[in-house]
């Protein structure tokens, strides 16, 4: 429709209508093409019934899609000079609000309350600030925020970090923690030049497909994580090493090997080649040897 924002010419006759120049320490790269808007909102399963949260909605380019398609949208913007534009390019869409805030900071489970009580179920959609993709992600997985799917645009590099399989470079414990929570699948990988400004590194659209229950059962979720986490805490030594160094003591190493043999995995390999289910194997035997 005419009225919609992303396009260059109305992106660039907004900015400069209300003197905004892009700040970069906000991440702001705004989208301009509706080919790839249409592809998040496709990506993201939404009609009439559903709710959209947005983080940072920018001109509103993203929000009006999500406006078309679903019932209801809120879109939590940190910076105050967007809110007049918002005013402006959402006037025709009395089922999107705006909130002024931090995703980081805002009450969650008030916005739920407040705007998604009478939806049938809620998506995050946004195109998000890169410099705070991996904490937004986490904050929503972590907090068990009750959503059916996280489209997001990010970085190219993080998408492919979020979707690895075990015995690949990009495999790590953010693939675990995204994988421990989700289904993740790449939908598109976009050109710099869709945005104004284009920001200097390659992006991706990712689906992250919230499951209904982990796909492996541990006692203990917050040993698991650590367990993760050390394990990749230095990726060219092995796991022996890496859980040595967090875990045990010269004296104790014979737990160690214990654990490792009842779990089933030679000492020898790295953490990179390790399953969410060797993972979980692993995590039980180390709480049983008492760690
Ligand atoms: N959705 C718009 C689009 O696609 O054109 C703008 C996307 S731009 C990549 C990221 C937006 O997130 C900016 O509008 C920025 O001001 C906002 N933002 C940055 N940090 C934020 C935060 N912590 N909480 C909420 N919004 C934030």
């Amino acid at each position: 429709s005419p009225a919609d924002v992303a396009s260059p010419a109305r992106t660039k006759d907004v900015l400069g209508r209300y003197g905004i120049t892009a700040k970069k320490s906000l991440g702001q790269n705004f989208l301009v093409d509706l080919n790839i808007l249409g592809n998040i909102v496709n990506a993201a399963e939404l009609d009439e019934s559903k709710g959209a949260l947005e983080i940072g909605p920018g001109l509103g380019a993203l929000t009006q899609q999500l406006a078309k398609r679903a019932g209801r949208v809120v879109a939590v913007e940190l910076d105050q000079r967007m809110l007049p534009v918002l005013e402006e390019t959402l006037s025709a869409y009395g089922n999107a609000s705006v909130v002024h805030g931090d995703i980081l900071k805002v009450d969650l489970d008030d916005l739920f309350q407040r705007y998604f009580a009478d939806v049938k179920g809620v998506s995050v959609v946004a195109n998000l600030p890169y410099y705070v993709t991996t904490p937004i992600v986490m904050r929503l997985l972590e907090e068990h925020i009750p959503l059916e799917n996280i489209v997001v645009m990010i970085q190219k590099e993080v998408a492919d970090r979020m979707a690895a399989k075990p015995g690949t470079k990009d495999y790590g414990s953010l693939s675990i923690a995204v994988q421990y929570y989700c289904e993740p699948q790449v939908v598109a990988i976009v050109p710099r030049t869709v945005f104004i400004p284009q920001p200097n590194v390659d992006s991706a659209v990712i689906r992250l497909r919230l499951r209904k229950a982990p796909p492996v059962q541990v006692s203990d979720e917050e040993l698991y994580f650590q367990v993760v986490q050390a394990s990749f805490t230095q990726r060219r030594k092995t796991i022996f090493n890496n859980l040595l160094t967090r875990f045990f003591g010269k004296e104790t190493r014979h737990l160690l090997e214990q654990a490792l043999e009842k779990a089933g995995i030679d000492p020898i390999r790295r953490g990179e080649t390790l399953s969410l289910e060797e993972f979980a194997r692993l995590t039980e035997a180390l709480q049983e040897a008492g760690i």
